[in-house]
């Protein structure tokens, strides 16, 4: 890691409030102070899949996202990073309008998947899902054989006409998440007989198995061994060729291996955005600085 004490000069543009994009150079002592909690970094890209402006989430009186703004690039892996508590896995839900299903929780703002709103009234929320799919933290295979895990979300969207077709989907999302050669003898068994590992690509064959645009997760191997956790590693940097990855991950190493940008939040609020790399050697604000050091969280 670079010396914090050195003068910091990136490519990146800082976000200082009103979508304002000045080219600065940011040496240690210009960096952004414990109490501002505007975004610094860059939390804007080009070509965006998703992008979310002004998010407010609120629990009841909880004020549990604030004024949260950054766009998700095309075929990028986004980490969302910070302690816990902080609003990570809040803001993942509200990409795919998890949220609509926990009592109490009110979403404000504009999320839009490429043009499309995804608040809108007209939108109903079970394509809306495929489109932007979730892997959770405890693999949470159905109570059906491999193959059905697989199969159910493609027949319930329509998109096999026949047995053939469907064997075809399974296959080939069995193969995108690498665990095709591993189960191919045993489709027929129980999707929970599988390893924790296991059951996890199985999850994540659900999601690709419906075709989606965007895939979320929620801190995806966090209920693995050090092992499952680098397959599964491994199988989000080869999806991204194909996918736009959105990760919830409270583990700092895993954030820089796996992701391209990485956004760190704090108590509700959108600290910090900017190329992986640049977050974890450079990062412009006190509280990420705070936190990538152990020093917080
Ligand atoms: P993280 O994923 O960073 O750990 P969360 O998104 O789970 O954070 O939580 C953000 C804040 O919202 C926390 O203060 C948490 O207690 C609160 N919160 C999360 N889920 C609920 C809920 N269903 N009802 C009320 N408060 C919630």
């Amino acid at each position: 890691m670079e010396s914090m004490s050195a003068v910091l000069t990136t490519g990146e543009t800082p976000f200082l409030g009103a979508y304002s994009m000045t080219q600065e150079k940011v040496r240690q002592e210009d960096k952004a102070p414990r109490e501002n909690r505007m975004t610094v970094g860059v939390p804007f890209v080009d070509y965006a899949r998703m992008t979310c402006r002004g998010v407010n989430v609120y629990y009841g009186e909880k004020h549990a996202i604030n004024n949260v703004s950054i766009d998700v690039g095309r075929n990028e892996v986004l980490a969302m990073i910070g302690p816990s508590g902080c609003g990570k896995s809040t803001f993942l839900r509200c990409l795919n309008r998890m949220n609509d299903t926990v009592e109490g929780c009110r979403v404000e703002g504009d999320i839009q998947l490429d043009e499309l709103n995804i608040y809108d009234k007209s939108v109903d929320v079970v394509p809306l899902r495929a489109q932007v799919g979730m892997v959770f933290q405890k693999p949470n295979p159905f109570p059906k054989s491999i193959y059905d895990n697989v199969a159910y979300g493609p027949k319930i969207h329509g998109l096999a006409s026949s047995r053939a077709e469907l064997d075809e989907v399974v296959e080939s999302s069995l193969k995108k998440a690498g665990l095709w050669s591993e189960v191919s003898d045993r489709l027929d068994q129980p999707g929970t007989g599988l390893s924790g590992g296991q059951q996890q690509r199985l999850c994540i064959a659900r999601a690709i198995a419906v075709r989606p645009e965007v895939i979320l997760m929620d801190e995806p191997c966090s209920a693995l061994d050090p092992i499952a956790t680098a397959t599964v590693e491994d199988l989000i940097s080869e999806l991204q060729e194909q996918y736009t990855i959105v990760i919830v991950t409270h583990n700092m190493q895993q954030a820089a291996r796996v992701s391209q940008r990485t956004a760190y939040f704090h108590l509700g609020d959108l600290i910090e955005v900017g190329s992986t790399d640049r977050i974890f050697t450079n990062p412009r604000h006190r509280l990420t600085e705070d936190y990538i050091t152990g020093r917080f969280g």
